[in-house]
C-alpha cells in the first residue's frame, strides 16, 4: 500500500475516547503524527498551536460542536489549506450540507470504515498539496508581474473587446478605468505614437504572429513609456484571440538612458565624449544655413599638460582637468557644444553669423581658459592652442571637419600661435603638410648638427662689467632660417626628444664656459633646464659625468628653472636643488614673477639668482605696481644673500630705474643681443657700460 508520509500532522477531534483512540492507533501505523482533541474549542486551540494538514471532526460534541470549530477555523485561516473531514452519523442528510457549509472539505459517515478512511484522506491531503502548490505558483506569478510590471490581456478579435487578467493599477500605481476595447486604448496611446501602433496592431490582426511595439500611454497627467507584446491564440478555437502581455518599461528605458549617457560621456569630466560631439556636428550641420550662418568647430589642446600632470601627480592632474572643462561649459552656451575628444584635448562647436564673429568668441574664450587655475593653495597657469575648421567653408563632413580641425591645432603648436584655421588649402596640403614637416625635420636636427648655441651677456650693474652670459639655443635650417626657441621647444618637449636635445646644450654649453676659463675668461654661463629635464632623475648624475666630460668649472654653470616649475612640486625640487648646489652648481629662477607664488615660499629654496621676467622690466619706468614688485624682490634677495638680475632691458631709462631699486645685474638688448661665443670675447674686450658714453665729452 502506498502512503503519502512524511510525518505529517493528522488531528482527530472527538469526545468519545475510545474513537480517538482506535484512529490515532489506525494512522499511526501509517506514519502519520497524531494529535487529539476532545471538543471543537479544544480542536481550535491545537490547530492555532500544531497547524495540522488535516483534521477529523466529529460533528456531535459537548462545549463546542464540530460546525462551530469547523468554521472558527477557516475562519482563522486566509486560504483553505488545512483539510477538515466532518464525521457524521449516517442518518444525518442534514449534517452533510452543514458541514460544507461551513468549509468541510469531506465528511465520512460513522461508524468509521477504516479503509475508506485512509483512502479518503490520502485523497484529500493530496488535493492539498495541490492546492498549496498552486496557490504558490500564482503569489510568485504575481509577485513575479508586479515586479516586472506586466499586466496580461486578451483581445478578441472578432469582438474587438480586450480583457484584462489584472488591474493596471499595480503596475501605474494610479486607478484608471481598464480600456474595454482596442479602440479605448488606442485612445490613452500618445497622439505621436498612435499611427505606428495602429499599424502594428493592424499587422498582427490581419495575418502577423506577433506584436511587439513600444508606445507612449499618457494617463494620469504623466506619461508612461509601456511596451506591448501578444501573440496569436494557438488553439484552434483561439485563433481569434491575441493574448498578451503589456510591460511599463518607463523605469527600465530610464536605465537604459543612462547607460547610453554613460557610453557617451567622458567620466572624468561628465563633457560630451567624441562620440555624442560627433551626432552634435551632425544635427548643427544639418540645421546650417549656409547662406546665414557658420559653423565653427574648434580642437583645443593642453600645451604640455603631460609636464603639469607629471609635475602635480594624478589626482590633481584629473582635478585640473575637471577645473579646464569646468570653466569651458561655463564659457560655452547651449546649443554650443563643448566635448572632450582626448586626453587633454577639448573640441567646440560654435554657432555664428559669420566667421569673424566666431573668430573673436573663441580668442576671448581662450583667453578667459589661460587664466590662473586655483588648486587649493597652487596656482596653476594652463597654456592651450587651438585649431579651427568652419563649416561650410572647410567642408560639411562632421568627421572630416573634426579632422582639419585638429590639425589646425597642430599646426598652431607648431608655429607656437595661439589658434590657426584651416583652409582647403591647409587641408590638403600646405600648412598642415608644413606642421608636419616641421616635426619631422626637428626630428633629424640633432643628427644633422642644426642646433647652435648663442650667448646673452649679463652686466653687473655696480661694476659696469660683463659677469656672465646666458646660452640660448636657436636652431638653423637650411629651408626654415634660424628659428626661435618659443617655436621649437614646446615641440621638442611634446615629442619627447627635449632629453636629448637638452642633453646637448648642458654639454656644450660647459665645453664653452670650459673653453673660455682655458682662455683666462671667468663667465658665469647660464643653462635653461626644460621641465622634463628637471624631473628626470638620472639629472644630477648627468651632471656630474659632464663636469668630468667637459672638464668645466661647476662655480661657473647656473642652472636655470623656472618658478612654476619649483612649485609644482616643491619638497621634491627642494631635495634635487639642495644636491645641486652640494655639486657645486648655482642656480636661478627664470621668468620670476609671472607665476604668482609668494615670495616667501619660492626663498625656502636654495637657489643663487632670482631673474625678473622681462614683463615687469618693460613698464618699470611707467607702473608703480611693477616697481614696487622689483623692489620687494631686491629686498629679499639682500637679506638672503642673493643676486638679483632683471630680463629684457633695452633701455638706460629702464637701467636707472633698475639700478634705483638696487637690482644687481641686468641682461637684455641694452648690454648686447644674445650672440655667437667670439662675439662675446669680442664683447668682453672692449665693453664700456651703457650710458658711460654721455659723461663723456
Ligand atoms: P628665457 O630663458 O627667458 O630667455 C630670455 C629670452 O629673452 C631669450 O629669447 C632672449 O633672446 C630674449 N631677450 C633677451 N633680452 C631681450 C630684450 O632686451 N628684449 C627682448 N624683447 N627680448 C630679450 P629666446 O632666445 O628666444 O629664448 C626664449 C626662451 O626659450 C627662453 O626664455 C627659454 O625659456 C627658452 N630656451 C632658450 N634656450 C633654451 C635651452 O637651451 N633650453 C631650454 N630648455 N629652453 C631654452
Ligand atoms: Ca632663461
Ligand atoms: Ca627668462
Amino acid at each position: 500500500m502506498s502512503k503519502i508520509v512524511n510525518g505529517e500532522t493528522l488531528l482527530i477531534v472527538d469526545d468519545d475516547r475510545s474513537t480517538r483512540g482506535l484512529v490515532r492507533g489506525v494512522l499511526s501505523r501509517q506514519g502519520y503524527t497524531v494529535i487529539e482533541a476532545a471538543d471543537g474549542s479544544e480542536a481550535v486551540a491545537q490547530f492555532q498551536r500544531q497547524h495540522p494538514v488535516l483534521i477529523l471532526m466529529d460533528v456531535m460534541m459537548p462545549v463546542m460542536d464540530g460546525f462551530t470549530a469547523c468554521a472558527a477555523i477557516r475562519e482563522l485561516e486566509n486560504t483553505d489549506s488545512t483539510a477538515i473531514i466532518m464525521l457524521t452519523a449516517d442518518d444525518d442528510l442534514g449534517a452533510i450540507d452543514r458541514a460544507f457549509d461551513v468549509g468541510a472539505t469531506d465528511f465520512i459517515l460513522k461508524p468509521i470504515n477504516w479503509s475508506l478512511l485512509t483512502q479518503r484522506i490520502r485523497y484529500a491531503l493530496r488535493a492539498c498539496h495541490l492546492n498549496r502548490a498552486l496557490r504558490q505558483s500564482h503569489i510568485r506569478e504575481t509577485s513575479a508581474r508586479r515586479l516586472s510590471k506586466l499586466v496580461f490581456w486578451e483581445w478578441n478579435l472578432t469582438t474587438d473587446t480586450l480583457c484584462w487578467l489584472d488591474q493596471l493599477e499595480h503596475v501605474f500605481h494610479v486607478s484608471l478605468p481598464l480600456p474595454q476595447t482596442m479602440i479605448d486604448f488606442l485612445g490613452l496611446v500618445h497622439a505621436d505614437d498612435r499611427a505606428r501602433v495602429t499599424r502594428s496592431l493592424d499587422f498582427i490582426r490581419q495575418d502577423g504572429t506577433v506584436l511587439d511595439v513600444e508606445v507612449r500611454l499618457q494617463f494620469d497627467s504623466k506619461e508612461h513609456l509601456v511596451r506591448l507584446l501578444g501573440e496569436r491564440g494557438t488553439e484552434l478555437r483561439e485563433h481569434n484571440y491575441i493574448f498578451g502581455v503589456l510591460q511599463d518599461v518607463t523605469d527600465l528605458r530610464r536605465t537604459e538612458a543612462l547607460v547610453d549617457y554613460l557610453a557617451l560621456h567622458d567620466e572624468l569630466t561628465d563633457l560630451p565624449n567624441r562620440r555624442l560631439f560627433m551626432r552634435h556636428i551632425n544635427t548643427a550641420l544639418q540645421q546650417l544655413n549656409p547662406d546665414a550662418s557658420v559653423l565653427v568647430i574648434a580642437w583645443i589642446d593642453l600645451t604640455r599638460f603631460h609636464r603639469h600632470n607629471e609635475a602635480l601627480g594624478d589626482e590633481l592632474g584629473n582635478l585640473l582637468l575637471r577645473h579646464f572643462a569646468g570653466r569651458l561649459c561655463h564659457l560655452v552656451v547651449a546649443p554650443d557644444a563643448v566635448a572632450r575628444v582626448g586626453g587633454d584635448e577639448f573640441a567646440l562647436l560654435v554657432r555664428a553669423h559669420e566667421h569673424q564673429e566666431a573668430i573673436n568668441r573663441l580668442e576671448s574664450l581662450l583667453i578667459r581658459l589661460r587664466q590662473p587655475y586655483q588648486l587649493g593653495t597652487r596656482e596653476v597657469i594652463l597654456g592651450c592652442s587651438a585649431g579651427l575648421a568652419i563649416a561650410p567653408d572647410n567642408g560639411t563632413d562632421a568627421q572630416q571637419l573634426l579632422a582639419q580641425a585638429q590639425q589646425a591645432q597642430r599646426f598652431a603648436r607648431s608655429q607656437a600661435l595661439p589658434m590657426a584655421q584651416a583652409t582647403h588649402h591647409l587641408y590638403e596640403h600646405d600648412s598642415t603638410h608644413e606642421a608636419l614637416e616641421f616635426e619631422r625635420q626637428l626630428h633629424r636636427a640633432l643628427e644633422r648638427d642644426e642646433f647652435f648655441l648663442v650667448y646673452q651677456p649679463q652686466m653687473a650693474l655696480r661694476s659696469g662689467k660683463i659677469i656672465g652670459v646666458e646660452a640660448l639655443l636657436r636652431w638653423k635650417h637650411p629651408q626654415f632660417g634660424t628659428v626661435s626657441p618659443i617655436k621649437f621647444i614646446p615641440l621638442l618637449e611634446d615629442l619627447g626628444l627635449i632629453g636629448a636635445v637638452g642633453d646637448w646644450v648642458l654639454q656644450t654649453a660647459m665645453q664653452q664656459s670650459a673653453a673660455w676659463a682655458a682662455a683666462g675668461l671667468q663667465l658665469r654661463v647660464g643653462i635653461n633646464l626644460s621641465p622634463r629635464q628637471f624631473i628626470d632623475d638620472s639629472l644630477l648624475q648627468r651632471l656630474t659625468e659632464l663636469l668630468t666630460m667637459t672638464r668645466a668649472n661647476v662655480s661657473n654653470i647656473e642652472l636655470e628653472i623656472t618658478e612654476s616649475l619649483a612649485m609644482h612640486n616643491p619638497d621634491q625640487a627642494i631635495a634635487l636643488l639642495h644636491a645641486l648646489r652640494e655639486q657645486g652648481f648655482k642656480i636661478a629662477i627664470d621668468d620670476f614673477g609671472i607665476g604668482h607664488s609668494s615670495l616667501e615660499y619660492l626663498l625656502r629654496f636654495p637657489i643663487d639668482t632670482i631673474k625678473i621676467d622681462r614683463a615687469f622690466v618693460t613698464h618699470i619706468t611707467r607702473t608703480v605696481q611693477d616697481r614696487a614688485i622689483v623692489r620687494s624682490v631686491t629686498v629679499l634677495g639682500q637679506t638672503l644673500g642673493l643676486s638679483v638680475i632683471a630680463e629684457g632691458v633695452e633701455t638706460l631709462r629702464q637701467c636707472d630705474f633698475l639700478e634705483a631699486l638696487e637690482v644687481n645685474e641686468i641682461q637684455g638688448y641694452l648690454i648686447g643681443k644674445p650672440m655667437a661665443p667670439e662675439a662675446i670675447e669680442h664683447l668682453l674686450q672692449d665693453f664700456t657700460r651703457p650710458g658711460m658714453e654721455r659723461d663723456q665729452p
